[in-house]
């Protein structure tokens, strides 16, 4: 036997994705790590600060400058926060990256950045330019947090910093699309100047510093399609000024105080978050927003801000629209049941109105935030999804009310039909509009407005459906005319034609023949009056008289061939012949006496009835006018009663053969007569 196949490797375990391992602790978030990984957990954060349903009721603040100025101290001091402060008696390092804590004392977000200061230590200026390009895209405001001595210094540290902030800034604003090259997000660069000494008043320091921002931006090799671009283009410039804080305590906390009014009161005229720098980032955005941009930093590329804006808006509006649909979907799926258990929801079109006016008005709320072009896109697709989720439901209404809509229709009918009088034209003109109505009222109720539904097509079933079982009743009501008009014909004939054919003589067949041209006539006549109001087509009118002629005819040679049956003619003709043998022409019973002619009296009236027997033979009246044409019959007929129809038969009642039989039948019991009145003579005779 071959050795068993070896097993297959056994799969490589999965390797769970590797989580950022970034810290957290005392109310902030290491949003961004040592190894430049962003953290997963910042909408929950968001959250947990209560930002995340602010809208754009919220600011974002960073800070910028060399290492350990005193940055994280500032920030603590003026927001409340809980950065790492290097501890002066271990000159311990801080945690590198960026760290992120809401302001103690309004909806801010503070931002601190911690790095190893590249450039004063010789080493790569790698994450010191991310994280600016970081910070200008994100904060309204940037903190340049610079000494006093350090100003005016162009070849220190600071204005290198300064320089990578602005060449960010045109990458970021810039990029090489010149329609975007728009001031229409500015950024303010609040300079806090530390160790204030106060001999060089603020607005000395202030006009240097602009003067040198205003070189470092000429300085700049800006692409062409910008080199008209002004500094005052992208940035306003603000300045503030803080005593030492070691040497002058208190003097530092009071200014300390002074400047948070300028993040907190909104009255002062030298408010930092001015409108016109927020990033119009609704709240709930900022978390997908953030980690977008620095994604987009840590893998060198372009960073453009309106097609972030507009990935955040895709990103967002999805996710909205994922959780308002969810609501919906709750909401409809209570009827969802009755409606395929065939039952007509009362109000389901409001119904439907009212839970896609909730859906819109949420998604509105959170959405409507967002990029507008997005937003707009988003809304419609919104409603679309919705509206092909309900549609079913609205589908199954129609089809309920159609099915409601026939079933009132047949038992309107029915309970119209039973009235003693009726114009059935009008029965069926009557409840075929009450149908329509109640099935359009329902159809008019549940289409919703802009949906794309329309219920004309069903409504056109519906019209279908009536139409067939309208045909159907008129095709019952049809029938029971002409069973109606049999019955009457039958009435009619029987007696007359019974009586005649008992009476035999020559123009036996013009009266039994006139009796039925005229009842014929008649059961046609009333048929037709009857018909008129049932809308009843030409063929459909010439199908239900025919068939009534049919039936008129079969009832005539019936009756005919009762009284063309042997004994029926043989009692008849018996008869005839005693009356004119046994009576006299008077009426009177005749008595024979010898000197009577007997035979010759015999002989008259046996030869006088036998002329009568070949009347019965052939249905033939004196006015051939009078000659029944007989029906076509169907197929059926014809086999059930093929004598009756066919040509050669149809008016044949007594055969040539059936004739012989019968006339020597006839002339026995005349003989038989004739014996006995001879015996009955010859008996008086010899009394
Ligand atoms: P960062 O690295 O810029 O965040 O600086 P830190 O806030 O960690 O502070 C660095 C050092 O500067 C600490 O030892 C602080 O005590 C000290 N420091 C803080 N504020 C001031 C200040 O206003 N003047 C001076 N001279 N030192 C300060
Ligand atoms: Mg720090």
């Amino acid at each position: 036997a071959p050795a068993p196949a070896p097993a297959p490797p056994a799969p490589a375990p999965a390797v769970p994705a590797a989580q950022p391992t970034n810290k957290v602790g005392e109310g902030r978030l290491q949003i961004v790590n040592e190894q430049q990984e962003f953290s997963r957990e910042l909408p929950a954060y968001l959250s947990k600060w209560g930002l995340l349903d602010k809208g754009f009721a919220y600011d974002v603040v960073g800070v910028f400058g060399s290492q350990s100025t005193g940055k994280s101290t500032l920030l603590n001091r003026l927001f409340g926060t809980t950065f790492d402060v290097m501890d002066e008696a271990k000159r311990q390092q801080t945690t590198k990256g960026i760290w992120m804590c809401p302001s103690a004392y309004s909806s801010a977000l503070v931002m601190d950045v911690e790095g190893t200061d590249g450039r004063e230590r010789g080493e790569d200026q790698d994450f010191e330019r991310k994280s600016a390009l970081f910070s200008l895209a994100s904060t309204e405001v940037l903190i340049v947090n610079l000494w006093e001595h350090q100003i005016g210094l162009y070849q220190g540290a600071n204005m290198g910093l300064l320089k990578t902030v602005f060449e960010v800034n045109l990458s970021l604003f810039g990029g090489s699309d010149a329609s975007k090259a728009k001031s229409s997000d500015k950024t303010l660069i609040l300079f806090v100047i530390r160790d204030h000494v106060g001999a060089t008043p603020l607005s000395n320091l202030t006009a240097t510093l602009t003067a040198d921002m205003e070189k470092i931006w000429a300085s700049l090799s800006k692409p062409p399609h910008l080199a008209d671009t002004r500094l005052t283009d992208y940035f306003d410039l603000s300045f503030a000024a803080l005593p030492h804080k070691i040497l002058l305590p208190e003097k530092f906390e009071e200014a300390v105080v002074d400047l948070r009014k300028r993040f907190t009161d909104r009255t002062r005229s030298d408010y930092v978050f001015q409108p016109a720098y927020h990033k119009r980032i609704p709240a709930d955005g900022v978390g997908f927003y953030m980690e977008g941009i620095w994604d987009q930093v840590v893998a060198n590329k372009d960073l453009d801000l309106p097609t972030q804006q507009e990935l955040l808006a895709q990103f967002r509006c999805d996710e909205i629209a994922a959780a308002v649909s969810e609501v919906f979907a709750t909401s409809s799926k209570a009827v969802r049941k009755p409606v395929e258990a065939g039952t007509i929801v009362d109000g389901l079109g409001g119904l439907i109105r009212e839970w896609l006016k909730t859906a819109t008005a949420n998604f509105d709320v959170a959405a409507s935030r967002y990029h507008a072009g997005v937003y707009q896109r988003k809304r419609q697709a919104l409603l679309d999804n919705l509206h092909a989720s309900v549609s079913p439901l609205f589908l199954g209404q129609l089809k309920n009310a159609h099915k409601a809509a026939t079933a009132k229709f047949i038992a309107d009918v029915a309970t119209s039909l039973k009235a003693p009088t009726y114009d059935f034209a009008e029965v069926v003109t009557r409840a075929t509009k009450d149908a329509r109505d109640g099935f359009l009222e329902t159809a008019k109720e549940v289409t919703v407005d802009d949906s794309g539904w329309e219920y004309e097509h069903e409504l056109g079933l519906l019209d279908d459906d009536l139409k067939v079982i309208a045909d159907r009743s008129r095709a019952d009501e049809t029938k029971k005319l002409v069973n109606n008009a049999e019955r009457a014909v039958k009435r009619q004939l029987l007696e007359p034609v019974e009586l005649a054919l008992s009476k035999p003589s020559t123009t036996m067949w013009d009266k039994v023949l006139t009796t039925y041209r005229d009842v014929n006539g008649a059961a046609e006549k009333a048929y037709l009056s009857k018909a008129k109001s049932y809308n009843c087509t030409e063929e459909e009118n010439a199908v239900a008289l025919h068939t009534l002629r049919t039936r008129s005819w079969l009832v005539l040679r019936k009756k005919l061939e009762e009284q063309t049956a042997d004994a029926t003619v043989l009692l008849t003709l018996r008869e005839n012949f005693e009356e004119r043998f046994r009576y006299d022409d008077s009426g009177v019973p005749r008595v024979w006496k010898p000197e009577d002619d007997l035979e010759g009296a015999y002989k008259k009236a046996r030869d006088e009835t036998l002329a009568l027997l070949p009347l019965f033979a052939t249905i033939k009246p004196k006015d051939d006018e009078l000659l029944p044409v007989v029906p076509e019959p169907d197929a059926a007929e014809a086999e059930h009663d093929s004598a009756a129809f066919d040509p050669d038969t149809a008016l044949v009642l007594v055969t040539p053969t059936r004739l012989n039989s019968l006339e020597s039948r006839l002339k026995r019991e005349a003989d038989a007569a004739f014996v006995e009145a001879k015996r009955s003579m010859v008996s008086s005779v010899s009394q």
